[in-house]
């Protein structure tokens, strides 16, 4: 089984450093039986998306160790690669967040909290078939991170009729971020075309239109 629940006192000697730092605030941690109980209702959630099903199952019967952090009141929503360990992806998660994204005409629409879990969980999942996207390779330079957001830029500055410097600002990662590497566009893309997305039209929830439409509510 990849997915693994560590208890609260590895959490605290694992990561006790960075979830003390300015950025989780040193949120409450869940115990082992609270995540046991929430998985098994993410679980029972995910019957209805067949996306999420499969996003679980390939996280579980992959040889990659992927923890999961459950925070309480605080803390942060973000995956993380080879940070603090090499190796081992870390999802980190504040089950008591809740989200809405912003829709047409300043509308805002609720999203299910097991689907922003699940979007962390689909970066796991990137992250077991595609190493090279997260870790340091020939790909991930300062040159190719550049060309990647001006494209994508481009691409939304299209989509959604706007100017090049507002299709920049839609893309600043401000709400769910990647701990490592900051450079993100792509990854963020490519979670949201083929498991987030998927599991909104599944679950009947109204899309996010770009990855920084995320709101915690
Ligand atoms: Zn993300």
């Amino acid at each position: 089984m990849a997915l693994r629940f560590p208890d609260v006192a590895e959490i605290r000697a694992t990561f006790g450093t960075t979830l003390k730092s300015d950025l989780f605030g040193d949120p409450g941690i869940a115990s082992r039986v609270e995540m046991t109980k929430t998985m098994f209702a993410i679980r029972a959630w995910a019957q209805q998306s067949k996306t999420a099903r499969e996003i679980i199952k390939y996280v579980e019967e992959a040889d990659q160790e992927v923890l999961i952090v459950g925070m309480k009141k605080g803390g942060y929503t973000c995956f993380s690669s080879d940070d603090p360990m090499i190796g081992k992806g870390v999802v980190y998660f504040d089950f008591d967040a809740r989200f809405a994204t912003k829709q047409a005409n300043d509308t805002q629409a609720v999203m299910h909290h097991y689907i922003a879990f699940l979007h962390e969980l689909g970066h796991a999942k990137q992250w077991i078939e595609s190493p090279l996207f997260f870790n340091g390779s020939s790909m991930n330079t300062k040159k190719f991170a550049t060309d990647l957001v001006a494209a994508s830029k481009k691409f939304w500055q299209k989509k959604q009729k706007i100017t090049y410097g507002q299709a920049g600002t839609l893309l600043q990662h401000n709400n769910m971020r990647l701990t490592s590497p900051s450079w993100a566009v792509r990854i963020e893309m490519d979670n949201l075309t083929r498991h987030e997305w998927p599991i909104c039209d599944e679950t009947r929830t109204p899309r996010r239109l770009g990855y920084t439409d995320l709101i915690s509510t």
